[in-house]
């Protein structure tokens, strides 16, 4: 039950791409700049369409709100053992991301930076992050989202 949360979802999807291609169904919940949306989704991937659909449709938040539910009753809600470990070992091997990390979460609680909802990339209101040119300036930060930060410097 818990590998497969996403079968109704499926099931819908199909119907929805069905639709998509008599009429013109954007993404719900979207009402401003149709123009955009439209050119963006051409350009999505079909990996991209589906997780779109997956973080908007009503179904598959539902399902998902179910399966994390379980899941944070089972596993508890603080951070995993190994993860803690990790962070622990990503800050030795980063000393200076990581300084510049404790930097701006600094700043964040006096109010020195302020943490924008949009991605300046995407303009896409997702869970951001302080992305930095050079660690050398730590409040020079582009508030950017996962999937628009290029992953270079690790691994
Ligand atoms: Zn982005």
């Amino acid at each position: 039950m818990v590998a497969s949360y996403h079968q109704n979802c499926q099931a819908r999807m199909q119907d929805s791409s069905k639709r998509d291609t008599t009429g013109n169904q954007g993404i719900p919940g979207e009402g401003e700049n149709q123009m955009n949306t439209q050119t963006i989704t051409l350009s999505w991937t079909a990996q991209q369409r589906q997780n779109e659909k997956r973080r908007t449709d009503p179904i598959c938040k539902k399902a998902r709100a179910e399966y994390y539910k379980l899941w944070y009753e089972t596993h508890g809600r603080g951070r995993s053992q190994k993860a803690k470990e990790q962070n622990k070992l990503w800050a030795l091997r980063n000393p200076k991301a990581n300084k510049a990390r404790q930097t701006v979460s600094r700043a964040l609680k006096t109010g020195r930076l302020h943490k924008p909802s949009r991605c300046v990339n995407c303009n896409e209101r997702r869970a951001l992050l302080a992305h930095h040119e050079d660690y050398d300036y730590p409040y020079m930060v582009t508030w950017i989202c996962f999937s628009c930060h290029p992953r270079k410097r690790d691994n």
